[in-house]
């Protein structure tokens, strides 16, 4: 990694690789066998201010830039790329509650976010659609004191394993779009939450599911913001999260990456190590150039928003770019194993799947080139 970091930075970079050597790497297959959260290790991660460092310190956070969350979910992904979904809710719902809920719904979800004791999902998507997110129709009913919530949100990470759900509901007409649309921090135990789960491809340790909403009364002060501008918010909070899973998906692909460059020294065909055959090496090769293309874009990208600098257009160029590239590498490693590549047994088929995942969580390829399209659109009108 040739990006020049501070010490700090690097400081919390080779806690985090320490972490993923020693407590996740060896367990990533296990791990998915056990389909849930290992919540004491959720902990530990917390203990070692490894989850939401860019969090206010005022709620428990470190304030640290958001390139460190960068470089700490980078190598935690490199060990286990589902562990690290932790630290990408963590930030991205984390962020959301700091910047737009009261004080007093912050105080009481933040510390508990950081220390690893509570784990939030993002509810947006519906069963009708989730490219469309701003034709939702879960409705938020006002009632004297607060809102009444009914409705069914799709395709939730963790939304068995969730304490509490960031859920984007409808206070307005459905004409009104996205500026009908409000946000609510509902605990899970709330009364009339109810949760399933999906039958996945890969990443069963975070998995998937509906949470449905029967009429579940929410108070006035669980509402992060003003009425009608929800949507705002989360669109802004993607705007981080597409950068860090570009470094999630990466970290993934340089783990095959790596394991196939030794694996191709010491596998001898026709009398010569694999290595000796410029057909295997140039494609790793190759890909080696791709994974520190889109690595330097991603931090590129977490240092314009640390700069305070537009970055919506980066923040989409990362979310499509890097799971692809990720999903091209594993799948060349997973070949250059030969039949091994095919076993269950090696982690690359598994990490194929679980980075596939995030081709299409937190919006496909197509919706980011829209976005980009959008942004250039735009910067040129100006
Ligand atoms: C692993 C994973 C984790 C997820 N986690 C969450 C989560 O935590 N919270 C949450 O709210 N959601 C989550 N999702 C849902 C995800 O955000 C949606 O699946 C995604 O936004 C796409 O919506 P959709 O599935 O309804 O597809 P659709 O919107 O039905 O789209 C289907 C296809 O059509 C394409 N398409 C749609 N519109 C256009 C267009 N205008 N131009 C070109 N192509 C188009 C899409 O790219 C896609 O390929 C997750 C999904 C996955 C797979």
């Amino acid at each position: 990694m040739t990006i020049p970091f501070s010490e700090e930075q690097q400081a919390f970079k080779s806690a985090a690789e320490r972490f993923a050597r020693e407590k996740l790497a060896s367990r990533y297959q296990a791990r998915e066998q056990e389909a849930a959260i290992d919540r004491k290790l959720v902990r530990e991660m917390g203990a070692l201010g490894l989850i939401g460092a860019d969090l206010p310190e005022r709620h428990g956070g470190l304030g640290l830039p958001s390139q460190t969350t960068g470089l700490i979910i980078e190598a935690l992904a490199y060990g286990d790329f589902n562990v690290a979904y932790v630290q990408l809710l963590g930030s991205l719902c984390g962020q959301i509650i700091a910047r737009h809920a009261a004080d007093e719904l912050a105080a009481e979800w933040l510390p508990r976010i950081v220390a690893g004791e509570a784990l939030v999902s993002l509810a947006l998507t519906e069963p009708r659609g989730g490219s469309d997110a701003a034709n939702l129709s879960l409705s938020a009913r006002p009632t004297d004191t607060g809102y009444v919530l009914n409705g069914e949100k799709s395709s939730i990470s963790i939304a068995d394993q969730a304490d509490a759900t960031l859920v984007f509901a409808r206070t307005g007409a459905l004409e009104d779009r996205a500026h009908g649309v409000s946000a609510f921090l509902v605990p899970m135990d709330a009364p009339g939450v109810k949760t399933s789960r999906f039958s996945d491809l890969g990443s069963k340790v975070v998995g998937r599911g509906s949470i449905f909403f029967d009429d579940v009364q929410v108070p006035r002060a669980n509402r992060l913001g003003a009425e009608g501008k929800g949507f705002t918010q989360v669109m802004q909070g993607f705007d981080f999260s597409r950068a860090l899973i570009g470094l999630q998906c990466i970290a993934a692909a340089q783990a095959s990456l790596d394991e196939t460059w030794a694996y191709v020294g010491e596998r001898k065909a026709f009398g010569a190590p694999l290595s000796r055959n410029q057909g295997v090496t140039f494609p790793l090769a190759e890909h080696e150039t791709m994974a520190e293309a889109v690595r330097q874009l991603c931090y590129h990208t977490l240092r314009l928003r640390d700069a305070g600098q537009p970055h919506t257009a980066e923040a989409a160029m990362c979310k499509w770019l890097a799971p692809k590239t990720a999903v091209d590498i594993i799948h060349q490693c997973l070949l250059t194993h030969g039949h091994y590549g095919w076993s269950l047994d090696l982690p690359h088929q598994q990490r194929l799947r679980d980075v596939m995942g995030l081709e299409i969580g937190d919006g496909t390829a197509q919706i980011m080139k829209l976005i980009i399209a959008r942004e250039m659109l735009g910067r040129r009108a100006r």
